[in-house]
């Protein structure tokens, strides 16, 4: 199979201005888009035969290296697309509002917990809520791993490589993750997710 780049799944403009379409420009035009390149010719001479991006991603990481650096990215950022809405953040909803509250002890923990892991992923990487053995958990991720080849299924995700937030928070990484949860990210695919796990 071969990579595709999404339709971003809402107008460019629609998440500033906590997300700019400046940002997504780059972010899903020049970076995602890369990803999708140099994968697809990666993958030409690997022979890799998967049926699904999943089980594609848990094949590259057998081998590794640039192949699953590419296609690991490739899921990282579709993914993380369909966390982002313009009528999100704000306190959950839905049957995620239960487990956090049972995982967390509260949403206010949960923030406080998912913002640290994503100012601790130290570098580039991404910061995770992710259902392990039936509970849930913040994970942290370099460059492109994912939780889903150590056999979890990814809830949420937030892009903590600089380049998803450079041009509108500078180096505040931390104000960027708590933008995210107040005003973007999208409960209803985190509920399609538990739904799954
Ligand atoms: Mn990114």
């Amino acid at each position: 199979m071969s990579l595709e780049l999404p339709a971003l799944p809402f107008a460019k403009d629609a998440l500033a201005p906590h997300m700019s379409a400046e940002t997504l420009d780059f972010h899903h035009g020049k970076h995602h888009n890369a990803y999708v390149t140099k994968g697809n010719e990666l993958l030409a001479d690997a022979g890799l035969s998967a049926d699904n991006l999943e089980d594609l991603v848990k094949e590259a990481k057998k081998t590794g290296g640039a192949l699953f650096n590419n296609v690991g990215q490739h899921y990282n950022h579709s993914f993380f697309w369909s966390c982002l809405s313009p009528n999100g953040g704000g306190a959950p909803t839905g049957d995620i509002a239960a487990r956090i509250d049972a995982d967390f002890g509260s949403y206010d923990d949960f923030k406080k917990e998912f913002v640290a892991g994503g100012v601790g992923q130290f570098g580039s990487g991404w910061v995770w809520l992710a259902a392990d053995g039936g509970k849930l958990k913040i994970v942290k991720t370099a460059n492109a791993d994912t939780p889903l080849t150590d056999g979890m299924t990814p809830i949420l995700v937030c892009d903590v490589w600089e380049h998803a937030y450079y041009l509108d928070f500078q180096n505040r990484r931390p104000d960027f993750l708590g933008s995210f949860l107040d005003n973007l990210v999208n409960w209803d695919f985190a509920n399609e997710n538990l739904a799954k796990a």
